[in-house]
Formats: C-alpha cells, sequence, structure tokens
C-alpha cells in the first residue's frame, strides 16, 4: 500500500513537473533546459518515449515535408522493436537521445541498475547508428544528485525542456498547438511524445501530437523561429553558464 502512494505521489510530482513550466532548482551543471535568447531566434523541438509504429513515421513525415529536424528521445525496448523508424531517424538528420531502456524510474533503482538502464538504452541505438548517443533525458525528468552524476560521468550532456507541450493528458491537437506557440520564446526546448503513455511506457494515443505538429510547425516557421535538433541549439551556447542558463529572463 505504502508503495503505491509512494508511486502515485512521484507521479504526480512527475505531472506538475511537466504540466507547469519548470526551471529547476539546485545544481544545473550538465542540464540543458534552454539557450539564451540572445543566441537568435532558435527553438528544438524533442519526441520522447518512442519509436511507436503508429505514430512516429507520420511525424517523421511531417517533418520531412517542412525540412525540420528534430531530437528523438527513445527508450530501448522500443528501439529493438522498431529497428526500421530508428533507422529512418538517423537517415534524415534528427538526434537520438537515450531514454533509458525501460524508462523506468532511475531514483528507484540501485547504481548497477541505473547503469543498465542506460547502457543497454545506449547499445540499443549504438546497433543502428553505430554511434553512442550524446544526449540523455531521464524518464519523467525525476532524477536527484547520484543519478545526474551517473549520467554525466558516462559522458551524456542531459537535455531536459522548457516548454511541455502537455500532450500526455486530455489537451487536443488545439489545446497542445496553443500552448506551445503561446509558451515559445527564443532559446527554448520544446517537448512532445511520439509514444508512451500517462503511466506506462507505451499504448498511450499520440494522434494529437500528430494532429497538432503541422500547426505547430507552420506557426513557429511564420513567426520566424529556425527550428534545429537539440544537438545544434546546445552548440550555438558557447559556455557551460549559457548552456545550463538559470536565468528565466536569458
Ligand atoms: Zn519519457
Amino acid at each position: 500500500m505504502a508503495y503505491i502512494l509512494i508511486v502515485l505521489f512521484i507521479a504526480l510530482v512527475a505531472l506538475l513537473i511537466s504540466y507547469y513550466e519548470y526551471w529547476g532548482i539546485g545544481p544545473q551543471k550538465g542540464i540543458v533546459r534552454r539557450i539564451p535568447k540572445k543566441k537568435g531566434k532558435y527553438v528544438a523541438l524533442t519526441f520522447d518515449d518512442g519509436p511507436s509504429k503508429e505514430y512516429t513515421p507520420a511525424i517523421l513525415e511531417i517533418l520531412k515535408s517542412r525540412d525540420v529536424k528534430a531530437s528523438f528521445f527513445v527508450t530501448g525496448k522500443m528501439v529493438e522493436r522498431y529497428p526500421d523508424i530508428v533507422k529512418r531517424m538517423a537517415d534524415e538528420g534528427h538526434d537520438i537521445g537515450n531514454h533509458t531502456y525501460d524508462h523506468f524510474n532511475l531514483i528507484l533503482l540501485s547504481n548497477s541498475r541505473v547503469e543498465e538502464q542506460i547502457e543497454k538504452g545506449e547499445d540499443a541505438i549504438k546497433s543502428i547508428t553505430g554511434i553512442k548517443p550524446a544526449l540523455f533525458r531521464p524518464p519523467r525528468c525525476l532524477m536527484n544528485k547520484r543519478i545526474r552524476t551517473m549520467i554525466l560521468t558516462k559522458g551524456y550532456q542531459i537535455v531536459l525542456w522548457s516548454v511541455s507541450a502537455a500532450d500526455w493528458g486530455p489537451l487536443k491537437a488545439r489545446g497542445i498547438a496553443f500552448r506551445v506557440c503561446h509558451f515559445v520564446r527564443p532559446g527554448r526546448i520544446i517537448l512532445l511524445h511520439d509514444g508512451g503513455s500517462l503511466v506506462g511506457s507505451e499504448g498511450g494515443d499520440r494522434s494529437d501530437t500528430v494532429n497538432a505538429l503541422p500547426v505547430i510547425l507552420d506557426r513557429l516557421i511564420e513567426k520566424g523561429y529556425k527550428i534545429v535538433p537539440a544537438s545544434e541549439l546546445i552548440r550555438l551556447a558557447e559556455t557551460a553558464d549559457e548552456i545550463s542558463c538559470l536565468d528565466q529572463a536569458s
């Protein structure tokens, strides 16, 4: 019973963190949520929890139609299930980031199991792209100092977000597109989902995300934004301070 309550509490906190603009507390070294707006009108679109057979190909098609490159944070088990989709992501120039193997809450795992989750996720991606992924996003953004240190020690840049589309909840396509277009600012990283589900790691309906995507892309392009993969956004930030930028006004 206590375990269920703890899991529910963590899920609730994760939902709140994802829904509201979250700027982080505590040390931010090695974490990027956005880069300073002075770098120009750049934004990064990121998709979590895929690949999924139903939604990822449609998302790739929409991105291709606007010649936009994005970043996909994939779980190893889904990579193994749909290797062709991951191959397509790589061939079409998108970032592929490590989102662990199973999408477990890393905070609840022992060091050796955390290592296993990172490495198995990494190996799944590497078996397709031939290169070690450079970017990492912990499942549901849940991390403490122990987890953060382990991820950084493995040579990853941790990528979170500063605009959540909240497409994991009840919002329909219109609401998702409105949220993104309302909160977007230069330098922001936008979070969407091409897989996963509210509490599990797969099976959610992402058709509203797919339907919102053309509206989001067209609106951002119309507003003069350049949409780049997260790796490129990070390259635009020249110093560690700019990458781990904490000042909301920057
Ligand atoms: Zn996730």
